[in-house]
């Protein structure tokens, strides 16, 4: 089995060229490298918009065309939508059971966003659960990588925390040593004696290539099924079983892109530029574009670090045209204008084609109903799966 990949967006207005450039762009590249999950996150859309749920209701399956505009493949990897599958409720329910409340109050996008979104009251308990609601959608999947953008990080590593408490809470089966000593028994007898040096050697010294040389024979012996390799894992590590995976975050280049005026692009701030927008509206935004502060005239000289647009150069320009910016920008050679014209150009060429590939879905909306519902089966069997596995581990089969 290859490695799972799950991540999702809240439907609560059109995608900008953040969501692509500092995640869709990860998603489309990963679905032709492993079993990607992607959902539309209407249940956390509603955490800040549970007040005005009609624009929910208006972006769901808009939101999936921009995905489909974007290059992802239903054929490759399974899209669905997260209301329609409670077990993502129930894994929230039981992991809440064990989750300090400090953990989320510490998450640095709680307060961040309470400060920033003013007009909202966001002193709900779904707004502090969100990130939990978010580590059972990514522990429901077993997934190991999350590609999302920076401001995700600290969600991603809370469910880390999460999953580790989980395992070492429920990790040990009540015959835990008796299953390993059939799975190790399975094994050729030098390969067990080396593997009990090792645990030894790991266990008394914390010595990392003695884990990494073991896992890479569990990983190789073929005699082992997954469920043997988790608790010869468990074993070695005096962990007990991994019911639940520990993930990581992917990043993309641009994981935090600007908006237009400089500060994270995002449509809270009403500084965003739309995956599909268009050419008129490209060109007046990017023109109107925020630039260094301190090169007021023409005539001084600017300093791209300073420059928003400058990120937009990392982004969408070739080192030839990124060099040009650099020597002319900081003598005064260009204006602003002639270096924001490539990238006007940049965009414009880049949302032609998912211009092309979303006019399909926009005539007939009943393709992407039905590529959602199918993926939405698909997910539902696998979550149903972990499910059986945590409730086990639990002891909740009364
Ligand atoms: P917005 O900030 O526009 O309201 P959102 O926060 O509602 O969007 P999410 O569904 O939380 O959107 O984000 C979807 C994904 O896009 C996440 O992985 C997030 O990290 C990423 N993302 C959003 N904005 C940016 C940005 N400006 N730069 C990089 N990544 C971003
Ligand atoms: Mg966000």
């Amino acid at each position: 089995m290859t490695d799972r990949v799950l991540s999702g967006m809240r439907p609560t207005g059109a995608l900008h060229l953040g969501h692509y450039h500092g995640a869709l762009k990860n998603w489309v590249r990963l679905q032709s490298e492993m079993e990607c999950f992607y959902f539309v996150a209407d249940w956390h859309a509603l955490t800040t918009h549970y007040q005005s749920r009609e624009v929910i209701e208006k972006n769901v399956y808009e939101m999936v065309i921009d995905w489909l505009a974007a290059g992802l493949d239903p054929d490759k990897c399974t899209l669905f939508l997260q209301s329609r599958i409670p077990e993502h409720a129930e894994l929230f329910t039981l992991l809440a059971m064990s989750t300090p409340i400090s953990w989320l109050e510490r998450v640095p996008t709680y307060k961040d966003q309470q400060e920033k979104l003013k007009e909202k009251d966001l002193t709900t308990y779904g707004f502090l659960g969100y990130p939990l609601l978010q580590a059972a959608d990514i522990l429901i999947y077993k997934a190991k990588h999350v590609p999302v953008g920076e401001d995700q990080a600290s969600h991603v590593e809370l469910t880390r925390e999460a999953a580790r408490r989980f395992n070492h809470l429920y990790g040990r089966e009540p015959d835990f040593d008796a299953l390993v000593q059939q799975c190790l028994s399975k094994l050729p007898k030098d390969i067990v004696k080396r593997f009990e040096k090792s645990r030894k050697q790991f266990q008394e010294t914390g010595d990392t290539k003695a884990l990494d040389g073991a896992m890479g024979y569990l990983q190789n012996a073929t005699e082992l099924t997954d469920k043997d390799r988790e608790r010869l894992e468990g074993y070695f590590k005096g962990t007990g079983k991994a019911v639940l995976t520990e993930p990581h975050a992917l990043l993309t280049e641009a994981s935090k892109l600007p908006g237009l005026d400089g500060v994270k692009m995002s449509k809270s701030y009403n500084n965003t530029i739309d995956m599909r927008e268009d050419k008129a509206s490209i060109d007046a935004k990017v023109k109107r574009m925020q630039t260094d502060p301190a090169r007021i005239k023409r005539t001084d000289a600017g300093n791209p670090d300073l420059c928003p647009v400058w990120q937009f150069h990392l982004v969408y320009s070739p080192e030839s045209t990124r060099q040009w910016v650099k020597t002319e920008c900081t003598r005064a050679g260009i204006g602003c204008l002639e270096c924001k014209q490539p990238i006007i150009e940049a965009i414009i060429a880049e949302q032609q084609p998912m211009l092309e590939r979303a006019a399909p879905f926009i005539s007939n909306p009943r393709l992407v109903r039905d590529i959602v519902d199918a993926g939405t089966q698909r997910a539902r069997s696998t979550a149903q799966d972990t499910m059986r596995d945590v409730r086990e581990a639990m002891g909740l089969n009364y």
